[in-house]
């Protein structure tokens, strides 16, 4: 043991770090690697929009939100039809609250939980957040705290090639710069934490072929890394159908506008004018709903009111500093702005009224309660995008990557490199499941590599 360059190797500084600085608060030499050298502007944690979903937390009982574990478990049994591995979701519904008490005690991160709309299938307000909504800043964060800590090193660009295995259990790394000089390094841990394969086209198209023509959002280095590796391990891999999709992407400014401005009261419409599902069943099965809509795009239509509420969104004042909101003094005029039937629209508008305002039943079916659009009104142009893969290496409820059902010794994995909790294809993706995973998952890693059973 004495001669271990790092006690632990994370691969992926995205919600890897959370492993690093977990690890290296435990005592442990930390070393991460990121093959992207902008990776804090590339990778998905960076991107997103930074809502953690924790049951059970001093902000949400200070706010006197009623939250507990098994709740977020129910919701997750709801939202996937009860196709979500089990082992798993417990695992991190009850590492939720400490994993945020964690972040905000430990690393200083200032966190507030989110009380003014709630995304759809979350049964209690658990979003809990930093200013600005923007993983940029969460991001920008933790790659600070690792910077600062005196046993993590993080060198970026270099990639994991291979985990090297001596008798069973990890015992070394291969890792590698862009031009191909590659070291070898001994280890006896190794995280995975390099995300899906969502910049796979080729793969996302054999196995999920209904997403496979939308524009992807997402990191440009998700390109299936950790399966690779993992598989040339014997490692399980599971659910591999299963993914993020989103339905409101900025056309124009290739930002997320946010599901923020439909669960407040917006409406989806098609090019020609017309609503064509219930909104509130959830953004990421929204994107293969809108994307089979004639020509593939459509517009969210939302008025001022919703507009200020979205301004706590960084993301939603870059798509309208983008030129993106289309402005205009009633349904008519919209409609000629955006090149659609005033008929059809109109029609829609008035009836999203209705049924906003519970004077008839909504349409499409929809059932939240919602602000009723009023004018003048506002438009902007959405286009349906994967923005990561939800299925990889099937990990237990430590992270422990498994090969057989048995646990490799040393190797786990995390956030898109390993199975979610969010069953097959798009519609089991309650929002946060994607920062759940890739956090809890490294906090469970970093725990268990130092407990004494890891030994
Ligand atoms: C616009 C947007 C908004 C979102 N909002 C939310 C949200 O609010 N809440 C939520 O829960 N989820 C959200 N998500 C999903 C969330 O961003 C991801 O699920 C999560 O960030 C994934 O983290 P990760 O650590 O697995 O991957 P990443 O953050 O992508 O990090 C993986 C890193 O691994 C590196 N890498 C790849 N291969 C290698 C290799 N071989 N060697 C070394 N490094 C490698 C990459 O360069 C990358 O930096 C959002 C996603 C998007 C796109």
């Amino acid at each position: 043991m004495e001669d271990l360059d790092f006690d632990l190797v994370v691969a992926g500084a995205g919600g890897g770090l959370v492993a690093a600085l977990r690890a290296a608060e435990l005592g442990s030499r930390v070393l991460v690697v990121d093959a992207d050298e902008h990776f804090q502007r590339g990778n998905n944690t960076s991107m997103c929009t930074a809502m953690i979903p924790a049951a059970g937390t001093r902000w949400q009982r200070s706010a006197g939100v009623q939250d507990s574990p098994d709740r977020f478990i129910g919701d997750i049994e709801r939202k996937t039809g009860g196709t979500a591995d089990r082992r798993l979701a417990r695992a991190l519904a009850q590492a939720s609250a400490p994993l945020v008490t964690w972040l905000a005690d430990s690393q200083d991160l200032d966190l507030e939980l989110v009380t003014d709309f709630r995304y759809p299938g979350h049964s209690a307000d658990r979003c809990h957040t930093v200013a600005g909504r923007h993983g940029s800043r969460l991001l920008r964060h933790l790659v600070q705290r690792a910077h600062a800590h005196p046993r993590i090193e993080l060198i970026a660009p270099m990639s994991l090639r291979e985990v090297c295995m001596t008798d069973g259990r990890v015992s070394g790394v291969e890792i590698a710069t862009p031009d191909g000089h590659s070291e070898q390094l001994a280890t006896t841990g190794v995280l995975l934490a390099t995300n899906g394969f969502g910049a796979d086209r080729a793969l996302v198209r054999q196995l999920i072929p209904e997403i496979a023509d939308c524009h992807y959002h997402g990191g440009q280095f998700s390109r299936g890394d950790a399966l690779r590796i993992g598989c040339g391990l014997g490692a399980d891999t599971a659910y591999l159908d299963a993914y993020q999709g989103h339905a409101a992407l900025s056309s124009r400014s290739q930002t997320l506008v946010g599901w923020a401005t439909v669960v407040h009261g917006g409406v989806i419409v098609n090019r020609d004018g017309r609503r064509f599902a219930p909104e509130s069943t959830g953004y990421s099965e929204f994107a293969a709903t809108l994307a089979a809509q004639p020509g593939g795009t459509g517009w969210i239509v939302i008025d001022e009111h919703i507009e200020t509420l979205c301004a706590a969104f960084d993301d939603f004042r870059a798509v309208a500093a983008s030129g993106s909101l289309v402005r205009a003094d009633n349904a008519g005029e919209l409609a000629e702005c955006l090149g659609v039937s005033a008929t059809a629209l109109e029609d829609e508008l008035v009836a999203a009224h209705r049924s906003a305002a519970g004077q008839e039943p909504d349409r499409q079916g929809r059932t939240d309660e919602r602000h009723p659009l009023t004018a003048p009104c506002i438009a902007i142009a959405i286009t349906p995008a994967l923005f990561h893969t939800q299925g990889g290496l099937v990990v237990d409820e430590h992270a422990r990557v498994l090969a057989g059902g048995s646990p490799i010794p040393g190797l786990y994995a995390s956030g898109g490199a390993a199975i979610g909790i969010s069953g097959h294809g798009a519609s089991g993706y309650l929002a946060g499941n994607g920062l759940i995973a890739a956090l809890g998952l490294a906090f469970l890693a970093a725990e268990h590599l130092n407990s004494p059973v890891a030994a």
